[in-house]
């Protein structure tokens, strides 16, 4: 259920701009189109705001197959229920290749996460991705008044608010990266540099997961422009001198608000969820198919940041070097099917598949097999099961924006039983740090030793731990977040409040 909240930072009408709608398309069989709306928390915290101020969520509603026409009622119908309104954008499927697959996710999705060899730098896909762009910025010119607020979601849209500016749209814009932004000298690799950092400088509020990542695109901005920096707290004020960008464009006398604002989960619709009778029974079930045994829980979709492969690795040391989990433990590991159309990401399902395969070839005795792997996505209840049954998550993901599953999985353990291993270069690590153990994923003996802890670790500390994630979790959720963003996006001043400190490690 979206909870309707009374507190509201600032009184301006609010234009959502997403890549996807938050809704589900289906053709029903006499040729109809029907929209159900998607649940998740970015939803559940903006849908409530834009109700309140009579707002607009535009995005692609998800379809290449049909005209903005015979969408049209099935969005219209949907935007009813919901008290708010979609707008889509229609893309064609060349639009798709070039701007989603290409540009968004052979680009920037890559040198993002720090991994540019996995780049793809085609020159088409950068013209789509600006074609693209401009698209959704004409689409929100045309509803646009000067009083709104224009909040743009992630890497697929950096280019709206010049895109905007060039259409003459005076509102105020803001933009939330929900993925990590580089450091200086991986930036540097992309074709498109000036133009993409020229085009970020054109919101007038940006917002990052971590310190991490807006201390790296200051760097850049100040590598790049000639730029400074007033304020230390969660919010900065930088100041856009000239510009010496290789387009010429002009941010003369710019300032931007830049903030830090670590996005949150629904906390109280997973705990919720776990509490029920439904999923408490179904968690049982699945720990008694399982022998009773230990579960260690991942759940990613298939993608090369989230560390599958040196997971694998570290679980098969761990049963080599501690014989004593043998017969004991079981990972249970989830991929969601992800970007299909991607050559990288049906080769690393293959490479994945074979070592799960080599492992327990290695490993299975009989009446115990340690990895069981499924390869598809789960409805919501059923991963609360998950959750709920597994007593250890283990989050190995070598660069992640945030990592939502790690606080979910907090989340639902309402008995506060159950072990949180992290990967220290997850954005979640730098707010769960004390309660979590951390991990460097590339550190393959350090990760085995980290999954024995976990395996033997004593009622009383896990408790202590997940008591203290949980409260963290709980306190940040991502009602905090939307307000947070948005009310520092109204003041654009900067703020003295404190900012979830990095997570460095420490030699002991
Ligand atoms: N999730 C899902 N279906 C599944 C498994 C997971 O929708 O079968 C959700 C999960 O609840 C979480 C999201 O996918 O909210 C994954 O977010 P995360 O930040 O961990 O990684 P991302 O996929 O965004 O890189």
């Amino acid at each position: 259920m979206l909870r309707n909240r009374q507190r509201d930072p600032v009184p301006d009408r609010l234009i959502v701009v997403s890549n996807r709608l938050p809704l589900v398309l289906n053709q029903r069989e006499d040729g109809q189109w029907e929209a159900k709306p998607s649940s998740g928390g970015l939803v559940s915290a903006l849908v409530p705001v834009l109700q309140r101020r009579g707002g607009i969520w535009i995005g692609w509603p998800g379809t290449t197959d049909a005209t903005e026409f015979q969408v049209g009622p099935a969005l219209e119908q949907v935007s009813s229920d919901y008290g708010c309104t979609f707008k889509p954008v229609m893309l064609s499927e060349e639009d798709v290749n070039g701007f989603y697959f290409g540009f968004s996710n052979e680009v920037i999705w890559p040198l993002f996460h720090d991994l540019f060899t996995n780049c793809n730098f085609e020159p088409t896909y950068w013209q789509t991705y600006q074609e693209v762009n401009r698209r959704f910025a004409a689409v929100t010119a045309e509803v646009c008044d000067a009083d709104d607020f224009v909040w743009v979601h992630d890497y697929h849209l950096m280019s709206v608010a010049s895109e905007l500016q060039r259409l003459g749209v005076p509102a105020t814009t803001g933009f939330f990266l929900h993925t990590p932004f580089p450091p200086l000298e991986i930036f540097l690799k992309m074709p498109w540099r000036f133009d993409i950092l020229s085009d970020l400088l054109a919101y007038d509020a940006i917002g990052f997961q971590t310190l991490r990542d807006r201390r790296n695109f200051l760097y850049c901005v100040r590598a790049l422009f000639h730029a400074n920096v007033e304020g230390t707290g969660s919010v900065v004020r930088l100041r856009v001198h000239d510009s010496l960008g290789e387009d010429g464009r002009t941010h003369i006398g710019k300032e931007i608000a830049v903030g830090v604002f670590p996005i949150g989960i629904d906390f109280d619709r997973l705990a919720n969820t776990a509490a029920t009778d439904q999923v408490q029974q179904r968690a049982r079930q699945l720990r008694a198919d399982l022998g009773d045994r230990k579960i260690i829980l991942g759940v990613d979709r298939l993608d090369y940041t989230k560390g599958l492969l040196n997971r694998l690795n570290a679980f098969r040391y761990a049963l080599r070097r501690y014989p004593e989990m043998h017969g004991q433990v079981h990972l249970v590991q989830h991929v969601v099917p992800s970007r299909r159309e991607i050559p990288d990401y049906n080769q690393l399902r293959l490479d994945m598949e074979g070592l799960i395969s080599e492992i327990n070839g290695e490993f299975t005795e009989s009446g115990w097999v340690p990895i069981h792997y499924m390869f598809h996505s789960l409805p919501f209840e059923e991963l609360v099961a998950y959750y709920v049954a597994a007593d250890i998550a283990l989050v190995t993901s070598l660069k992640d924006g945030m990592n939502l599953v790690a606080k979910e999985y907090c989340a639902s353990k309402i008995d506060n039983d159950g072990v949180l291993i992290l990967s220290e270069f997850a954005g979640a690590a730098a707010q769960l740090h004390k309660g979590a153990l951390l991990i460097n994923p590339h550190d393959i003996e350090q990760s085995a030793e980290r999954i024995h802890r976990a395996f033997d670790m004593r009622i009383d500390q896990r408790k202590q731990r997940m008591r203290l994630l949980r409260r963290t979790i709980r306190s940040q959720d991502v009602h905090r977040w939307a307000d947070a963003f948005l009310a520092a996006s109204a003041k654009r001043r900067p703020s003295p409040s404190a900012v979830a400190g990095e997570y460095l490690p420490r030699a002991y």
